[in-house]
């Protein structure tokens, strides 16, 4: 199988898997109990949190363990709701986030918190000029990701993080699809990541958290976490992310020159009759989201079962609807239906990519064949 799907996850990392063998097969102690083992358990999560933390390389916050990103990004959401002053109960996001935070909001829409889903451009990337015309001093939160899952573009989230705190705003960024890729910008409140994403674990993520601007609790029990996030924690999940995020940070320069060739050669491989979704050049390049005009993207899927790869978001690709982000991008339903998202990065090889896009062009040029 020739994998292509890096936004949706990323192998495990060899080094992850070995720094998780000795917790996954022998070290069993819950690591909140004071027992000698206990203690090991509990000094390795430190270890692990120090890792994100500085993987995620912003200053004065710290680090949550949450079982995911969307645990996180639906704590840091409905807890800096209730933690809002009174009067606040405005949050502003964007047409294109991820239904992590969207479905979040839209919960909270239902009991009664006022959101302003902003438009995008063209290209994908927000208008400043919107956003601001769009904050005053009832916003309680502002939620804008830095990398697209879908298109891979950039948002500009120090200069929201600047105008959120103009008038009082607690600012989330979602940066499931950045760490390790593109440099966290300083700025923001309240930051979610994965692990699954950058070649660790599945199952856990991280808040950090800007202190002062920690949101309430959304999980009550033992107090684990600060008192914020309760349940035990799993050490060799925590141990997998804390493995990962010292590699991302170690390849972060390696993994980006082996992503701009890897991009260079699918698009000299693509040729023509491709268009690109989303801005190029305010891009991660490990995404590349393209279309061609009637082609059925389901069915070229369908055809090449050995090539993992997807329609504009896995997500999407599951449900059948085009995506909310290709619409959002001013794509009509027949353009959205007609992309595929490529994802690769550190483990894709050129050969591998070359190959499997030599392929897709074969299928496509098929289907227009076939439809001629
Ligand atoms: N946000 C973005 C941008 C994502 O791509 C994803 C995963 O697809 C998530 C949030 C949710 O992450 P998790 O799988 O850890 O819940």
């Amino acid at each position: 199988m020739i994998y292509l799907d890096y936004q949706a996850t990323t192998p495990l990392a060899p080094e992850v898997a070995a720094a998780m063998r000795s917790w996954n097969e022998e070290k069993f102690a819950n690591p909140h109990s004071p027992s000698k083992w206990g203690s090991e358990a509990a000094a390795a999560i430190e270890v692990a949190r120090k890792q994100v933390g500085q993987a995620i390389g912003l200053e004065g916050g710290s680090v949550a363990f949450t079982g995911s990103a969307t645990e996180a990004i639906n704590w840091a959401i409905k807890g800096a709701i209730e933690k809002a002053a009174p009067g606040r109960n405005r949050i502003v996001t964007v047409a294109t986030e991820h239904a992590a935070v969207l479905d979040t909001c839209e919960w909270l829409e239902k009991r009664g918190v006022e959101v302003t889903y902003l438009p995008v451009k063209n290209d994908g990337l927000l208008d400043l000029e919107e956003l601001k015309a769009a904050l005053d001093k009832r916003v309680a939160l502002v939620a804008v990701m830095l990398v697209n899952n879908e298109i891979g573009v950039i948002q500009p989230v120090a200069e929201v993080a600047r105008l959120a705190h103009e008038v009082g705003a607690v600012m989330l960024c979602d940066s499931v699809q950045a760490l390790g890729r593109v440099e966290i910008p300083q700025g923001p409140d309240l930051v979610a990541v994965s692990a699954h994403k950058i070649h660790g674990p599945k199952g856990v993520g991280t808040l950090w958290m800007r202190k002062g601007a920690e949101p309430a609790p959304l999980i009550h029990g033992g107090g684990q976490e600060q008192g914020l996030r309760s349940g035990t924690l799993s050490p060799a999940l925590c141990v997998g992310f804390g493995a990962a995020a010292k590699l991302a940070s170690e390849k972060m320069a390696p993994d980006k020159a082996h992503i701009e060739m890897l991009w260079s050669a699918a698009l000299a491989a693509l040729g023509d009759g491709w268009s690109i979704n989303g801005s190029v050049d305010q891009r991660y390049r490990g995404n590349l989201n393209i279309r061609r005009e009637s082609i059925d993207a389901v069915r070229l899927i369908g055809e090449m079962r050995d090539i993992a790869f997807s329609l504009g978001s896995a997500c999407a690709s599951g449900s059948g609807r085009p995506s909310h982000v290709l619409r959002a991008i001013g794509l009509s339903d027949r353009e959205a239906r007609s992309s595929i998202r490529l994802g690769f990065g550190r483990y894709t090889t050129e050969e591998e990519l070359v190959g499997a896009i030599r392929r897709i062009n074969e299928a496509a040029e098929a289907q227009e064949r076939f439809a001629a």
